[in-house]
C-alpha cells in the first residue's frame, strides 16, 4: 500500500536580487507503507527542503504531497520530525518534553493514558530510568533519544529524520541507529531519513534515493537505487 506520493514537487526560494532560486524542481517519489527510505545527495541539493516540505514546515511552490490519501496542507499530527539537534525545552524534564507534543495530539486522552504514551516512548529509546532528568543533566546522545521519543510518541503516519545522528560521536551514533531500527521494525512507521552519509543510509534504509546535484534547473532529478533485503 502506498503511504506517500510526492508529485512534481518544486521549491522556489525568493531572491531579492532577481529570479527565485530553484532549490527543488519536479521531484517525484512514491513511498510504500512501512518503508524506510534514505534521501542522500551532496550538500545543497535540496534534501532538507524536501523534508521540511514533507513536514509541512516549508511552503510548497509547485506540485504536491499526498500522505495516506490526503494532500497535505501545512504541518499536521500525522507527521513527526527529528532534527539534528532536539532543541528540548530546558525547563522541562525528559518526560515533560515528550508530554508537550502528546498533549496537543491527544487532547481527549485521559492524563493517565497520556502518561502511559510518554512512558512507553521514553522506554523504547532506553530512557526508562531517566524520565525526570533535565536536558542539562543529559548527554547529547540522551537528549537526542528524548527527541526521538517525542516524535514516536505522536504515533505518526510518517516519520521524518533530518540528519538525526549527525552531531553524535561514532559510538553514540551506532547506539541510536540501533534504537531507531528496533523501533521501526516494531512499529513499522513509514520513514524518510535525510543524510549525507552513504554508509548510514545503506546500513539503515530499505531503499536509497539519491538527489542529483546538477545545475539549479535539474536539481529535482532523482536516481533510484533499490537494495534487495
Ligand atoms: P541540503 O539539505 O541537500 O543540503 P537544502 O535543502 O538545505 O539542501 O538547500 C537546497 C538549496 O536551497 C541550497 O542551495 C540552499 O542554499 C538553498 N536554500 C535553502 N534554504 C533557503 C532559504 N530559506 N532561502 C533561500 N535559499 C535557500
Ligand atoms: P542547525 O541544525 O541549523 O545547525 P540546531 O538545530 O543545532 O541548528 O540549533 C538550532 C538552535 O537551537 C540553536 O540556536 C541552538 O543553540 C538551539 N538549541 C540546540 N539544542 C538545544 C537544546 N537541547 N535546547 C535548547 N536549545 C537548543
Amino acid at each position: 500500500m502506498r503511504s506517500v506520493e510526492i508529485f512534481n514537487l518544486a521549491k522556489f526560494y525568493p531572491n531579492p536580487y532577481g529570479e527565485p532560486f530553484k532549490a527543488v524542481v519536479d521531484f517525484n517519489l512514491d513511498i510504500q507503507q512501512g518503508e524506510f527510505v534514505g534521501l542522500i545527495g551532496h550538500s545543497g541539493c535540496g534534501k532538507s527542503t524536501v523534508l521540511t516540505m514533507l513536514a509541512g514546515l516549508n511552503e510548497i511552490s509547485d506540485g504536491g504531497i499526498v500522505v495516506n490519501g490526503r494532500e497535505i496542507d501545512g504541518a499536521g499530527p500525522d507527521r513527526a520530525v527529528v532534527f539534528q539537534s532536539p532543541c528540548l525545552m530546558p525547563w522541562l524534564t525528559a518526560f515533560g518534553n515528550v508530554m508537550l507534543g502528546v498533549k496537543n495530539v491527544y487532547p481527549h486522552a485521559s492524563s493517565n493514558q497520556r502518561k502511559q504514551i510518554v512512558e512507553s516512548a521514553l522506554s523504547a529509546v532506553g530512557l526508562a530510568d531517566s524520565m525526570k532528568k533535565y536536558p542539562r543533566e543529559m548527554s547529547g546522545g540522551m537528549q537526542q533519544r528524548v527527541g526521538i521519543a517525542r516524535a514516536i510518541a505522536l504515533k505518526p503516519k510518517l516519520l521524518l529524520l533530518d540528519e538525526p545522528f549527525g552531531r553524535l560521536d561514532s559510538l553514540t551514533r551506532m547506539e541510536l541507529q540501533d534504537v531507531m531500527l528496533d523501533i521501526l521494525h516494531r512499529e513499522k512507521i513509514t520513514t524518510v531519513l535525510v543524510s549525507h552519509d552513504v554508509d548510514e543510509v545503506v546500513f539503515l534504509c530499505d531503499r536509497v534515493v539519491m538527489m542529483t546535484n546538477g545545475p539549479a534547473a535539474t536539481l529535482g532529478e532523482v536516481l533510484n537505487i533499490d537494495f534487495e533485503r
